[in-house]
């Protein structure tokens, strides 16, 4: 495995789990042990919790894991069939590509980025009350770093070239219900409009603003991390090209950020996860777990919301309050059938309609109450 993070290391796992008991070498960049990313965002940004391993230090001995840190890989030989790194190469049977993905920056690189715990910690000592923060690109990171910073008292100013906050991932209507959440908290949005110049301490915008800034984060999404494969042979293509099981080539998978599987890449934790149990199962031979819609989930302030399956440009959403405390549930549908559901703080009313995606929309709403 290269790559030492979520999919990389749940691959690991569900290969011992699995019964796997040949050699496993996993291979990272970073020099920490193996850790949980979305905490960062989070309570880690809000130094309300220290970063989450992924596994515990004492559970590695258990993995029976060539755990190689600090180590990047240059380079994939798919003759000899082996990983450069520089120093020694490492000859594999199968190899599983998981090397995630690098945020996108803006020219000369001007602010923060947050991808990694490194990234966390240089930036939240300065979300802090008073401070003002430019935040450019208003998806998730973008959004959730709003939050976290508004929580520590700093003053916040969100841009982007899209009329809305989330509005790829959620629709309009349904991103004018982010929006208005982040303005209640204080969040002062500059959108539908560009980025002229960006430096650490101002942002110039499109629209005529100019903005004195204490910090700049650039959260503009992520490009997956392909380019120690240029000269692989591999097919890259917004991401490493696989089949529906994640295989690149013979004995060669992808899995995670990095992976583009069929037509799709996601960038979610639960996919990592399980792509990881299904190319595992692909390397040893073992018939692939049926397929789930894509779920993901992101908190901002006091909500939690929680997605299922992915929102196409076309498809109707319709806003409904559902259990005791009328939580909004949004339903979205394609050509009149179920295609995704997002919750705010409405974990129930989601995963309830997991099972139904594909259902005509009319017999769906007809049972949420
Ligand atoms: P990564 O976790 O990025 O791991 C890839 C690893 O490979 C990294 O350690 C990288 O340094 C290493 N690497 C890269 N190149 C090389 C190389 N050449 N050689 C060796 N190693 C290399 N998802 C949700 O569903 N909900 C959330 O709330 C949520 N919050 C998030 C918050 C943050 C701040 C971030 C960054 C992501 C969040 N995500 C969330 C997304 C989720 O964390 C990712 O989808 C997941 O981490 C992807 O796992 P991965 O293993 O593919 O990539």
């Amino acid at each position: 495995m290269v790559g030492a993070g979520l999919a990389g290391l749940r691959t690991a796992e569900a290969l011992r789990d699995k019964g796997f008991a040949g050699e496993l070498v996993l291979v990272g960049d970073e020099v920490h042990l193996p850790y949980d990313r979305p905490p960062l965002s989070k309570h880690v940004l809000r130094g309300e919790r220290d970063p989450v391993l992924l596994r515990p230090e004492a559970a590695y001995a258990e993995l029976a894991l060539d755990l190689r840190l600090g180590v990047a890989a240059t380079g994939l030989d798919l003759q000899t069939r082996r990983v450069l790194t520089g120093h020694d190469p490492i000859p594999f049977d199968q190899l599983v590509i998981a090397t995630g993905a690098t945020p996108r920056r803006l020219p000369g690189s001007p602010g923060h980025v947050l991808r990694t715990l490194d990234d966390a910690q240089a930036l939240a000592p300065l979300l802090a009350p008073g401070r003002v923060i430019g935040v450019v690109g208003a998806g998730l990171i973008g959004c959730e770093v709003a939050a976290s910073a508004r929580a520590k008292g700093a003053e916040v100013h969100v841009v982007d070239l899209l009329p809305r906050p989330l509005v790829r991932v959620l629709g309009d209507a349904v991103a004018a219900r982010v929006q208005a959440l982040h303005e209640e908290h204080g969040v002062r949005f500059h959108l539908a409009t560009s980025v002229v110049q960006a430096s650490a301490a101002h942002l110039e915008l499109g629209d005529g603003t100019v903005l004195d800034l204490d910090a700049l984060l650039e959260a503009m999404g992520v490009v997956p991390t392909t380019g120690w494969l240029a000269t692989s042979g591999l097919t890259v293509d917004d991401g490493v090209v696989c089949d529906e099981n994640g295989r690149a080539t013979d004995g060669v998978w992808a899995v995670g950020d990095v992976a583009r599987w069929g037509s799709t890449r996601h960038e979610h934790w639960t996919s990592a996860t399980r792509q990881a149990e299904a190319v595992a199962a692909g390397v040893l031979g073992l018939p692939p777990a049926a397929g789930e819609p894509p779920y993901w989930w992101s908190d901002q302030y006091d909500v939690k919301l929680q997605g299922l399956g992915r929102l196409e440009v076309g498809d109707d959403v319709v806003v409904v309050e559902t259990g005791p405390r009328k939580r909004p549930l949004a339903v979205y549908s394609r050509g009149g059938l179920l295609s995704g559901a997002v919750g705010f703080s409405n974990a129930a009313a989601v995963f309830a309609l997991k099972e139904r995606f594909g259902d005509p929309l009319d017999e769906v709403l007809a049972t949420l109450g």
